[in-house]
């Protein structure tokens, strides 16, 4: 097939191409490629633009989440509640850790954590909830908390889709214990390779994972506790220093193109998602319809590419089946009828055009 119009988008470096190149070659002369000074510098640099305390850079976004549960003390024996739209790393990881996810149904509206389904799932085991921000949009952390501090139980965030983003003003990731970003390539800030970070203000909590990132040693070879080997390389973090300082511009093109997104779909035979925090960074521009399979088919005859997030929810996945998971009939439906348009910040303001006029010409019927 020749090349689309308008294709999802491409994680090569642009306007960020030299300085990513400079990184590396600054981290090849090192002679230093695994815990060195790229990502300490990298981990104070991410903690700020968090508005966080610590950051402790990692290898990939699942395993910042399966350690954090470590480090929470969560393990055999205890449940998480977490949500069935996501990537499935965010289930798998908490089974990493050695403890059960639980599913509560997802928000209608929203599509993250309905706050009322996870009161209800909340059982004697409990010791965190598990909130994805998903496609950059908080989930509803205020009903959250108040359901978390009701039953004495964690917080913690799977942010990995939500770079930047605020809930009411706050940045996410310090809302709850702590939380967790991915870099991979497609993410808003991308290595160009596997990474992973966890963002947390408590102190006593970033030293027990900068540990256990490490094997658990406290010195060299000596390993107090169990750890994994789970570190970001100086060659990722250098990468991710360079593309950093784009990474407010990039997220207001995104913000930018998602709004005319909105304009241009205003009548269009789709559902839009709704905007329910102005701190949504649009990792994803996802719409809904009925008719899905029929429209990326049109859609790929215009020359546009698309992809589905998620098509199979979480508890339906048959590598949880012997789990036996909650069936949650609103991430069933949302896991029918999504499908994401291009977005990225080096996507044209015609591009967006072309796809939404495409759209426009789209019949359901
Ligand atoms: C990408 C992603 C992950 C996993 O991150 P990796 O770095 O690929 O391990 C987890 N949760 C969500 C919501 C994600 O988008």
């Amino acid at each position: 097939m020749s090349s689309p119009r308008v294709p999802f988008g491409s994680p090569a470096p642009r306007e960020d191409a030299a300085a990513v190149r400079a990184a590396i070659e600054r981290v090849v002369a090192s002679g230093w490629y695994v815990l060195g000074p790229e990502v300490t510098a990298f981990e104070a640099e991410f903690a700020t633009a968090c508005g966080a305390r610590h950051a402790v850079g990692v290898g990939t976004g699942t395993d910042a989440i399966a350690l954090i549960l470590r480090g929470l003390g969560i393990g055999p024996g205890d449940e998480v509640i977490t949500t069935p739209l996501s990537a499935a790393y965010t289930a798998l990881a908490v089974m990493m850790a050695g403890a059960t996810p639980v599913f509560a149904d997802i928000d209608p509206e929203r599509l993250t954590l309905s706050p009322a389904s996870v009161a209800a799932a909340i059982t004697a085991r409990t010791k965190a909830i598990l909130p994805v921000h998903l496609y950059g949009q908080a989930a509803d952390m205020r009903a959250l908390e108040e359901v978390a501090a009701r039953h004495g139980v964690a917080i913690v965030e799977d942010a990995c889709q939500a770079h930047l983003a605020t809930t009411d003003g706050r940045p996410v990731g310090t809302v709850g214990v702590a939380g967790a970003f991915s870099f991979y390539p497609t993410k808003n800030l991308g290595a160009l390779g596997d990474g992973g970070a966890i963002v947390t203000n408590d102190e006593s909590l970033a030293t027990k994972l900068r540990r256990l990132r490490n094997g658990g040693q406290t010195s060299r070879y000596h390993h107090q506790e169990p750890g994994i080997n789970s570190r970001l390389d100086e060659m990722q973090a250098a990468i991710l220093r360079a593309r950093l300082p784009f990474l407010r511009a990039w997220t207001g093109r995104r913000r930018e193109l998602a709004r005319q997104y909105r304009v241009e779909l205003a009548a269009a035979p789709v559902t839009l998602l709704r905007e329910f925090d102005a701190g949504h960074v649009y990792h994803l521009f996802v719409v809904r319809t009925r008719a899905r399979q029929r429209l990326q088919a049109h859609l790929t005859q215009e020359g546009i590419e698309t992809l589905v997030h998620y098509p199979v929810p979480i508890p339906r996945q048959p590598a949880l089946a012997s789990l036996h998971p909650a069936d949650c009939p609103e991430a069933n439906r949302a896991c029918d009828e999504v499908v994401s348009l291009p977005l990225h910040p080096g996507l044209a303001t015609a591009d967006v055009t072309t796809v939404a006029s495409a759209i426009c010409r789209f019949h359901e019927d």
